[in-house]
């Protein structure tokens, strides 16, 4: 069956785009990496362990539409990138237990009409481009870029400063080549909004990356290394991770809507441990709750605006159309004598409760 909507019944046959798509998408060479890539380092160590393993991804998604519009997208800005701003795209990068591929580099002294004062002032910089739905975006703007991100590009700086550069047709290859910026570069899907941020390469954060990728490569498979996510349901990652089937042990889990989770939770000690965390955000949840709740309260009146550091803007506040009234309906259908329609009520939601138990003596 189609994928797309087809607005017209002519009845001659139109080539699926989507269905293309996920087929295209899935001779991509990335799918089955036994390397370990810097976008992986940094996120989720046993998803990390998955790839080095060699694990089969059992969760690939047939409907990743978004992910496939975000690589047409890079496609077409590296191209921007690379043909207006003398940018060297798509560096396949690797020392042999790490491989990746760097979105873009310039090297100092970028002879190009349209190189940027910092190729000018004779800096090598590498960028990585990750486009984002807008909800993701606006995190970016709130919280800046995640570590796994920086830990992403400057491996990909690690890379090109060691001479981790494969075949290329301009720029030499098992040499080090000069990076003094790393920059990570975020494209809205749905508007085009960019955000930039960039830094000065640090040694540091690179050796945090190669430490945090060590742990995984020496991981005997990938049960031993820790779930570093919240699992289905809790984590957008874990709901779009390709192993989450192995991981959660999905295809083993009861047919009676217990949460993945579950599996987190077998013996004492972790229930106890879960009650634990659940009291403890219970507590610090009921207190922000109070503190919030007295906030609203004080800015009921306050104005739309700008104070310190931050922005206050209201929304919603207008009449809604009428709706219908269940009790004034069913107090006509009793006066008419008529029974009143009734559907199965199904189960109410079953309620935790988790109170500290007061310590003896
Ligand atoms: S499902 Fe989540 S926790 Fe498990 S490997 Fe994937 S990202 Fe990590």
């Amino acid at each position: 069956m189609t994928t797309d909507t087809i607005a017209d019944n002519l009845g001659v046959p139109v080539p699926d785009l989507w269905k293309g798509a996920h087929r295209d998408d899935r001779t991509r060479p990335r799918s089955r990496q036994r390397l370990l890539g810097p976008s992986s380092i940094g996120l989720c160590r046993r998803r990390a362990a998955y790839e080095v393993h060699g694990t089969w991804p059992t969760d690939l998604a047939d409907n990743m539409h978004a992910a496939i519009l975000g690589t047409w997208l890079h496609e077409g800005i590296l191209r921007v990138l690379r043909e207006q701003y003398g940018a060297h795209t798509e560096l396949e990068l690797t020392d042999g237990v790490i491989l990746g591929h760097a979105d873009a580099y310039w090297a100092p002294g970028t002879p190009h009409p349209r190189a940027t004062d910092a190729q000018a002032a004779d800096m090598g910089v590498v960028e990585d481009v990750k486009t984002k739905s807008t909800r993701a975006l606006d995190v970016v703007v709130r919280q800046g870029p995640s570590q796994a991100e920086w830990f992403q590009v400057h491996l990909y700086a690690h890379l090109l400063r060691t001479g981790g550069l494969k075949d290329h047709p301009q720029l030499p290859t098992g040499e080090p080549l000069p990076v003094d910026v790393v920059r990570l570069r975020y494209v809205g899907r749905e508007y085009g909004q960019v955000v930039v941020h960039q830094r000065a390469y640090d040694e540091d954060v690179t050796q945090q990356a190669l430490a945090w990728a060590e742990d995984v490569l020496a991981s005997p498979e990938p049960e031993a290394m820790p779930r570093d996510l919240d699992g289905p349901g809790l984590s957008i990652i874990c709901d779009n991770c390709p192993f989450k089937t192995a991981c959660w042990n999905l295809d083993q889990l009861a047919d009676d809507g217990r949460a993945p989770q579950t599996i987190l939770a077998e013996n004492t000690e972790s229930i106890t441990e879960a009650l634990r965390a659940y009291a403890d955000a219970a507590e610090v949840e009921s207190a922000a709750k109070k503190r919030k709740a007295k906030a609203r309260k004080m800015l009921d009146a306050a104005d739309a605006g700008t104070y310190g550091a931050f922005r206050l803007s209201w929304s919603g506040g207008n009449p809604r159309p009428p709706e219908p009234d269940p009790e004034a309906m069913i107090r006509i259908i009793e006066g008419l004598g008529v029974g009143i329609p009734m559907r199965s009520g199904g189960r109410s939601s079953r309620t935790i409760g988790v109170s500290r138990v007061p310590e003896a003596g």
